[in-house]
C-alpha cells in the first residue's frame, strides 16, 4: 500500500493538497458500539494527556487543526476517529494519567481505552506515545504491562524529541529500549521533518 508514501511529499504543496482532502475526522465516541463503519484497519494512539497525540496527527497529515491540539491537559476525553480515504482509520484515544481529574473520571477514560483495545476487531497497532524527556512514568508502565498481558501489538513513539540535545536524546532512546526490549521504538517530533518521514514510512510499511 503506497498511499502513505505520498506523505513523504508533504513539504510539496502540489502533492499535499489532493491527498489531505482525503483525510477526515469521522466522529468521537465514548462507547465502542458506536464505532463508525465501514470496518477498516485501525491504528490507535494512546498516551498520557499532553504527550502530543493531537499534534502528531496534525503533523503527519500536515493539516492544521485536524485533531484539536489542546493546551489544557486532560481535555481529550473521547475516542476520535479519522479516516484516510476508504483505507484505514487513525484513532486518537483519551489521554490518561492526568492528576487533576477525579478518580472516577480517570477510571471511566481508562475503561474506554481498555474496551476499545480489547473489543476492536480491526485494531492493527497501538502507538504508545511517551514524552522523550522523562523516565518511564507509572501510568505508561501500567498501560504497557496491560497491553503485554493481552498481547496487544504496540510500538513506542517518543515525542517532543526536538526538546532534547542530541546526546541526551540518544541516552533516552537507549533507556527506553531497555524498558521495551521487545517493541519497536520510534523517535518523533512535530518540528523535525526527518522524524516525521520515519514515522510515515513505518505506517506505510505496516499498511
Ligand atoms: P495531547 O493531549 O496528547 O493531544 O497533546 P497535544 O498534541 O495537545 O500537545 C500538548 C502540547 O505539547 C502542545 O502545546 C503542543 O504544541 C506540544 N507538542 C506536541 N508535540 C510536540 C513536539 O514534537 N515538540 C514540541 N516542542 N512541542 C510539542
Amino acid at each position: 500500500m503506497n498511499y502513505l508514501k505520498l506523505y513523504l511529499n508533504i513539504y510539496n504543496e502540489w502533492y499535499m493538497k489532493p491527498f489531505s482532502a482525503n483525510v477526515r475526522f469521522i466522529k468521537s465516541i465514548s462507547d465502542i458500539k458506536d464505532k463508525p463503519g465501514p470496518a477498516l484497519p485501525e491504528i490507535a494512539f494512546a498516551g498520557r494527556s499532553n504527550v502530543g497525540k493531537s499534534a502528531l496527527l496534525n503533523a503527519i497529515f500536515n493539516i492544521k487543526k485536524l485533531a484539536k491540539v489542546s493546551s489544557t491537559p486532560g481535555k481529550t476525553q473521547l475516542i476520535n476517529y479519522f479516516q484516510v480515504d476508504d483505507l484505514f482509520y487513525f484513532v486518537d484515544l483519551p489521554g490518561y494519567g492526568f492528576a487533576k481529574v477525579s478518580k472516577s473520571i480517570s477510571a471511566s477514560w481508562q475503561k474506554m481505552i481498555e474496551d476499545f483495545i480489547l473489543k476492536s476487531e480491526n485494531l492493527r497497532l497501538v502507538c504508545l506515545l511517551i514524552d522523550s524527556r522523562h523516565d518511564l512514568m507509572k501510568s505508561d508502565e501500567a498501560m504497557a504491562d496491560w497491553m503485554n498481558y493481552y498481547q496487544i501489538p504496540y510500538i513506542v513513539i517518543l515525542t517532543k524529541c526536538d526538546k532534547l540535545k542530541k546526546t541526551k536524546l540518544s541516552q533516552q532512546v537507549k533507556y527506553f529500549k531497555s524498558k521495551f526490549p521487545d517493541h519497536h521504538i520510534i523517535s518523533f517530533s512535530i518540528h523535525i521533518n526527518s522524524l516525521k518521514e520515519n514515522l510515515i514510512r513505518y505506517f506505510d510499511d505496516l499498511l
